[in-house]
């Protein structure tokens, strides 16, 4: 027994590694996966049979004779398959399928409309089965980037507020109704898993996604694989107190680094800070402080008001002392901003750089980097398609 599950191990493993190689080189050569992957010429093959079999690779001519037999050359069918990649972090429901290499084909959005609860759910199965119904490739599974706490290995979303969701075990409950593999993670994870695979920071083995929107946490790559943390999902250093005594977080602590950096803590300290200073630009765009919303601050920041570079200074202050805090416990590496804050562009950085800069060891901040991601507001759709590529293709292609 123990015997057969070490030959299929190694049987999966060699699989996977063919695979990946000849996704992450392209049009490559029988001989050459061979070189790279140092298996022998005759397991390449078997596994080359097995993949073009499935579909998943095929043969794409030959390579420029070389004086002997010209070589035929490899490549993955990209759009073999489908995947189907869900964001539930916003506030409505999208999904997407998608290619091997990350290519958005169809997109499916709808509204929750206040629904929570059993009804949100109803919603999800809704937006799946519009997906289904368009994919015209099989399907390899369902990837999911879920807010709150998520447990990623048994499937079960533990706590989502704003969903009204408590100990949901959504993997169980959609591969019951589906048959598919499904894979799951915070939604900060899998934005730093689609950053790292589809992102043009790819070659960085290890980064960091904090994704600052409603809600602040952070999601780790560690040498090309998401760091999941136990057992309820690493990065969130959104719940750390940073203020002491301060306001009251949704979490029952209080000054929580969420409450000062997120976009309702930007708003209330824009706001506070143009009742004491009448000639803010932002008492200029609104009616009253009150009315002062992150569409305001983003306006008063473009057009250079000091209250609301304030503001923005604040936060990337706080920032750049999360940052220093995980560089100091990670080691060098990039830390890419995601969310809304991106609009208040290099002025955050610098300031968030600098204070991570003063905060770190100066050897660990020399190799680290803030930045802001690279991707779109697809960065969970993919991420959640690249968290099935990894889990059921074994891709990660430049880590490991
Ligand atoms: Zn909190």
């Amino acid at each position: 027994m123990a015997k057969k599950a070490t030959h299929e191990q190694t049987r999966i493993h060699n699989t996977q590694l063919v695979f990946s190689t000849i996704y992450e080189r392209g049009d490559i050569s029988r001989a050459e996966v061979a070189r790279v992957t140092r298996l022998t010429r005759p397991t390449v093959s078997d596994v080359v049979v097995d993949l073009m079999t499935e579909g998943l690779i095929e043969e794409v001519g030959h390579a420029p004779s070389t004086g002997g037999k010209r070589a035929i050359l490899l490549r993955v069918d990209e759009d073999s398959r489908c995947l189907i990649g869900l964001d539930l972090a916003r506030e409505d429901f999208r999904g997407a399928l998608i290619n091997l290499r990350g290519e958005i084909k169809h997109r499916v959005s709808l509204p929750l409309e206040g629904r929570d609860g059993s009804a949100a759910l109803d919603v999800v199965y809704a937006l799946v089965d519009a997906l289904i119904a368009a994919a015209q490739h099989p399907l390899l599974g369902i990837g999911i980037g879920a807010p709150g706490l998520v447990d990623a290995v048994d499937g079960v979303i533990h706590q989502a507020v704003n969903l009204n969701w408590r100990d949901v075990h959504l993997r169980d409950l959609l591969q019951a109704r589906y048959r598919l593999p499904i894979h799951m993670a915070n939604d900060c994870q899998v934005a730093a898993l689609g950053e790292y695979t589809f992102g043009e920071n790819n070659r960085a083995k290890d980064l960091v996604v904090i994704h600052v929107g409603k809600g602040v946490g952070a999601g780790i790559v560690l040498n090309g694989r998401l760091f999941h943390g136990n057992p309820l999902g690493a990065g969130e250093i959104g719940h750390v107190t940073v203020v002491e005594n301060g306001e009251l977080c949704q979490c029952g602590n209080t000054g929580c680094l969420e409450t000062v950096t997120n976009s309702r803590g930007i708003v209330r300290q824009a706001q506070a800070l143009a009742k004491d200073n009448p000639q803010s630009i932002l008492n200029q765009l609104a009616p009253h402080p009150d009315a002062i919303t992150f569409e305001t601050v983003c306006e008063a920041f473009a057009e250079g008001d000091e209250a609301a570079r304030q503001v923005i200074r604040d936060v990337g202050q706080y920032l750049g002392a999360a940052a220093a805090n995980l560089v100091g416990v990670l080691g060098g590496c990039r830390i890419l901003l995601a969310g809304r804050i991106t609009c208040f562009g290099q002025f955050l950085l610098d300031v968030a750089q600098e204070v991570m800069t003063r905060r770190a060891l100066a050897s660990l901040a020399q190799t680290s980097e803030i930045d802001f991601v690279s991707m779109s507001a697809d960065i969970i759709l993919l991420g959640a398609a690249a968290l099935l590529l990894h889990e059921e293709l074994g891709l990660f292609p430049f880590g490991g």
